[in-house]
């Protein structure tokens, strides 16, 4: 599955909110089963209300939402990038997720020391994008030369790549991240995607905020925003804290805390989404009596690839997919409204799955 790694410097709120996620998910695995939890790893249900729409239309016993894996990458040191034991360690979990949260310290609290003395989330988020700045630099000066040998020598791949990487490793030598490289074309951005880089991953900066600015955020998070709108990221706004409490309820009294704070939804709830969105995922249903199912793809994934997710017999013996949009869907009233209606589609296998879309494969067996 898709893995999201949260990162930050010690004492920003890390643990509180990985124990946040965790909590949700064992409240999830009572109804969920495959929701699972390791000591790293929490394996969480992708909140999607269109599930539940599509189940009251199609009256499903059940409802699986789709889910997504969040991984507490601890142990962030300065001069990780330097190559000690700990630190190494780091940077090899970064590079095993898909993107990365950034937990970013945006809360004033005098009995809890800041590991540089002072409260300024742009410089922690620096701190932390240096080192993996630096080992990008170092990973990247070692590829080059060996490459421009091969591409000297006539080797078509080297010469393609090359550029990229040298157009890489000059952004970051100017201090800027890989993900910032502009691509001219889908090629050229799957062979940045390639290189493996870690500061090419996605961030999603998530700005731990005071129980009061949980619902608007404060100055600091807005620099945190500017930032991210600056470069590329996302941010959201979250209290640590409020996730750790409302992890403790059960659902209704979550409603009504919620109510009292005056929030929509868990701050997780919205962490989870960006997340997903921040990874490119989007999502397709399945709806039948048994099970209204979500299933997640990446973004631009043609039909026999999506029935690929469900099963590989499906993705081989794809024929046609009956696509039925997710309004069509529910403003008609599921399939056999949306058929009258000359609003389920048979796409073959050039459709790229939109999200939302309501799928039925037929396919050989
Ligand atoms: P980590 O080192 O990044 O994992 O940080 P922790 O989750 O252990 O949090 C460090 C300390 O900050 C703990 O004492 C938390 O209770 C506290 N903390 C975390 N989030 C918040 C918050 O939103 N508000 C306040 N006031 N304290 C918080």
């Amino acid at each position: 599955g898709f893995q999201c790694g949260i990162v930050g410097l010690p004492n920003v709120g890390k643990s509180t909110l990985f124990n946040a996620l965790t909590k949700t998910a064992a409240a999830q695995a009572a109804n969920y089963p495959f929701c699972t939890i390791e000591p790293n790893t929490g394996e969480v249900a992708v909140p999607d209300p269109r599930l539940y729409a599509i189940r009251d239309i199609a009256q499903s016993k059940e409802v699986i939402p789709t889910r997504i894996t969040f991984v507490d990458i601890a142990g962030l040191v300065r001069g990780a990038s330097k190559g000690e034991g700990l630190g190494n360690q780091f940077l090899a979990n970064i590079r095993e997720v898909d993107a990365i949260a950034h937990v970013l310290r945006c809360f004033e609290d005098d009995d809890i020391t800041h590991v540089d003395g002072a409260i300024d989330p742009i410089a922690d988020a620096d701190t932390v994008e240096t080192e993996l700045m630096v080992s990008d630099m170092e990973s990247l000066e070692k590829r080059i030369a060996p490459l421009k040998k091969k591409a000297t020598g006539g080797d078509k791949e080297a010469k393609a790549v090359l550029p990229i990487m040298e157009g890489a490793l000059a952004l970051l030598q100017d201090g800027k991240p890989a993900r910032m490289l502009e691509t001219a074309d889908a090629e050229e951005a799957k062979m940045l995607q390639g290189l493996n880089l870690l500061t090419s991953k996605p961030v999603l900066y998530v700005c731990n905020v005071d129980e009061a600015s949980a619902g608007e955020g404060n100055e600091l998070s807005r620099k945190v925003a500017e930032k991210a709108a600056a470069e590329g990221a996302v941010a959201v706004v979250i209290s640590a804290a409020i996730e750790a409490e409302i992890s403790q309820l059960d659902k209704e009294e979550q409603e009504e805390f919620l109510e009292t704070i005056g929030l929509e939804e868990p701050g997780l709830d919205r962490m989870i989404r960006a997340g997903y969105e921040l990874l490119g995922l989007i999502t397709y249903f399945t709806a039948g009596p048994k099970e209204t199912r979500a299933w997640t793809i990446t973004d631009g994934t043609k039909a026999p690839g999506a029935a690929g997710v469900i099963h590989t017999d499906f993705e081989r013996g794809f024929i046609r997919a009956q696509t039925i949009a997710y309004d069509d869907y529910t403003s008609l009233g599921g399939e056999s409204a949306a058929k009258e209606a000359g609003k389920a589609r048979d796409e073959g296998k050039e459709y790229i799955v939109k999200d939302g879309d309501v799928l039925l494969f037929k396919f050989n067996t």
